[in-house]
């Protein structure tokens, strides 16, 4: 029984322990030759910082047994939409080591130093993420033992006859918004169960970081779905499209004058850029990049205006208004977003400083 007060209603004993929230700390693994997402839990006591934490490196590929302490510090934050409480968030990581130096798994630090060089361009990027949904080993959307009607009404489809996982991807972008990530759009991809998200325009560090919490929300929302998603490059074999991530990318000068356009288009062919670029754009970049399905073969570099078999597009308006951004078609589903806007921006704004 309740208590009741001097006017008579009833209330409960008060709570002893004082408020908290839930904080769900995540980070990338040491998953060769492609890193998977960890997280985990802390409760904190309303008001507190993020505080350090620490984690089993043996267990993620990132420590030996007999010293396997690695450190996660929080850098970005962001509303739990998961959870949705007041106060709940999701905290993406970097990982230390212990004497707080960054990790060798830890591509982020290499972005942020790059990123800080080259600031005065004012880089910013749109990545656009593709996956596929699997259920019972096989794509969501493929009949057990077969394989669906060929690729043509699937790309941007509606009825049940082409659209397999939609319930999936509006949770999934729901929840971005509500994290208030920078999510862009969302469309039906080319093969049955094949989806696309974009994430930006927005500077280096914040499309990587966003994309990395988007990819846990994506992991995370179809979990309660039944379903698993992918970054696999080449989920199917043979005549299926491929998961790439294409990325897009200006700086200030690049969304004011077509000269650095291409510049910074003949840059990525220059010397060993394309191979430098294409063996760090995510493992398995020779099975997706065969010069089909929308794709230019791994070892020729090639740019054009409108040209989806090219290594870098144009996209026509740019080249109509004489201004705006590249897109660099060749990084896999499961590049490292840290690693392909580094690269980018090391490249390209290298080139347009001369
Ligand atoms: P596609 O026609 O290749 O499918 P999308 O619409 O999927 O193109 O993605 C285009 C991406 O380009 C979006 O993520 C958008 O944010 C990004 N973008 C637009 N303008 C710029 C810009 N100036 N610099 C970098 N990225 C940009
Ligand atoms: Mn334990
Ligand atoms: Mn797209
Ligand atoms: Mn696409
Ligand atoms: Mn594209």
């Amino acid at each position: 029984m309740g208590h009741c007060d001097a006017a008579g209603v009833p209330h409960e004993p008060q709570r002893m322990s004082p408020v908290t929230y839930k904080a769900e700390y995540i980070w990338i693994d040491g998953t060769e030759p492609t890193a998977k997402l960890r997280s985990k839990t802390r409760i904190l006591a309303e008001g507190e910082e993020l505080p350090l934490w620490g984690f089993d490196g043996s267990s993620t590929n990132q420590a030996k047994g007999s010293s396997s302490d690695c450190v996660l510090k929080p850098v970005f934050s962001c509303p739990d939409p998961i959870r949705g409480g007041a106060g709940d968030l999701l905290v993406l990581c970097e990982v230390l080591n212990t004497d707080l130096t960054p990790h060798e798994s830890n591509t982020r630090a290499e972005l942020a130093e790059v990123a800080e060089r080259f600031a005065a361009q004012e880089p910013v990027f749109g990545i656009e993420q593709e996956y596929t949904f699997f259920e019972g080993g096989r794509p969501l959307g493929f009949p057990v033992g077969g394989f669906p009607a060929p690729q043509g009404g699937y790309y941007c489809g509606v009825g049940v006859d082409e659209i397999h996982g939609r319930d999936v991807v509006e949770a999934h972008l729901e929840n971005c918004l509500r994290a208030g990530l920078g999510i862009s759009g969302i469309n039906a991809e080319v093969m049955p169960g094949q989806w696309e998200f974009q994430v930006g325009p927005l500077a280096p560090l914040e499309v990587a970081d966003q994309l990395w919490i988007a990819r846990w929300l994506l992991y995370r929302t179809a979990e309660d779905f039944g379903v698993s998603a992918t970054l696999d490059p080449k989920p199917v074999k043979g005549d299926w499209n491929g998961a790439g991530a294409h990325t897009n990318f200006s700086t200030r000068a690049m969304r004011e004058r077509y000269d650095a356009i291409i510049t910074a288009c003949e840059s990525l062919g220059e010397g060993s850029k394309p191979l430098d670029h294409v063996k760090n754009y995510g493992a398995g970049i020779d099975d997706r990049l065969t010069g089909l399905h929308e794709t230019a073969p791994w070892n020729e570099y090639s740019y054009g205006v409108s040209d989806r078999g090219a290594s870098v597009r144009i996209p026509w308006q740019v080249e109509k208004d004489g201004k705006g951004y590249i897109e660099d078609r060749r990084p896999n589903a499961n590049v490292d977003p840290y690693v392909v806007t580094r690269l980018l921006v090391d490249t390209c704004c290298t080139a347009l400083e001369k």
